[in-house]
């Protein structure tokens, strides 16, 4: 093999994993710089890839820090590049494996996530909650936009109400296609998520959640019609919260709403 496509010979970009490597080091600093783990807690990097952040990571957790790549190609160069840490790489898919295997106590999370499946990891944080104390995490703009609405806003969602009852979120810097190779159809936001004080709601998490998704998959419906499925009593539906839509709603408004559900449903 000539000796130049030897040394241009990394990790060969696949769509269909999400690469897209960061090569702007001032990017890769500023993030790194947003994430500061407690002592004691491991950090835990999501999809290295070519370890444009890993570098630094390193440098400052070193062996407190674990890294998952989906991607053989990726794990193979970066065991390479960092052989002193070889056994802190992983090859595998962060959607399926088990955070509890890898550390019996607290993870704090990294990544410039593959945007394809960034709404499956943080539902994934979510279950993981009580482990996972931080996060920084470069999405897609439209996802951090959405991820971190409060409610009257057009972009609040899903996630940002299940998120927001546990986690204080703060949409950090927005980040251009330029900086990527290959660069993205589009920008980027990078988001800090850290746990707050709430241990439980002190509704049916369950049944918020229902309420949560059903609310949303008809977000321009008021929630009498949104919730029909549910066959609410008429106490419930009378009330003037079920007049408003979901996107109106803050995450105590759900809250007490599916406890008073959850009082009719029991008697
Ligand atoms: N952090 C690198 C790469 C970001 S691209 C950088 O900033 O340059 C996203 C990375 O996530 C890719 O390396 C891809 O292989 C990896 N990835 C994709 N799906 C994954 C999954 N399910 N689990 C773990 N890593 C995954």
């Amino acid at each position: 093999m000539p000796w130049r496509l030897f040394i241009r010979m990394k990790v060969s970009p696949k769509k269909y994993l999400g690469q897209h490597f960061l090569v702007d080091e001032n990017i890769a600093s500023r993030i790194v710089d947003a994430f500061s783990p407690e002592a004691g807690e491991k950090a835990l990097e999501i999809g290295p890839g070519t370890g444009v952040l890993t570098r630094t990571l390193l440098r400052r957790y070193g062996d407190n820090l674990l890294m998952i790549d989906i991607d053989k190609e990726s794990t193979a160069y970066l065991k390479k590049k960092f052989p002193k840490y070889s056994h802190n790489i992983l090859q595998g898919d962060f959607l399926s494996m088990s955070l509890a295997k890898l550390h019996n106590g607290p993870i704090s999370i990294i990544g410039n996530f593959p945007y394809n499946i960034s709404s499956q990891i943080f539902f994934k944080i979510l279950e993981n909650r009580d482990t996972v104390p931080l996060i920084v995490g470069m999405v897609q703009k439209e996802v951090g936009e959405r991820i971190s609405a409060g409610p009257g806003s057009k972009t609040y969602g899903i996630l940002s109400v299940l998120l927001s009852a546990f986690y204080d979120i703060e949409y950090l810097f927005t980040v251009e296609p330029e900086v990527f190779d290959p660069p993205p159809k589009v920008r980027s936001s990078v988001l800090r998520l850290t746990r707050n004080n709430t241990n439980h709601l002190p509704c049916n998490e369950t049944i918020f959640t229902r309420i949560v998704k059903l609310g949303f998959q008809n977000r321009r419906k008021t929630l009498r019609n949104a919730l029909k499925s549910l066959n609410l009593p008429e106490e419930i539906h009378k009330l003037d919260i079920l007049g408003k839509r979901a996107e109106q709603l803050s995450v105590e408004d759900f809250t007490e709403l599916t406890e008073k559900i959850e009082l009719v449903w029991k008697n």
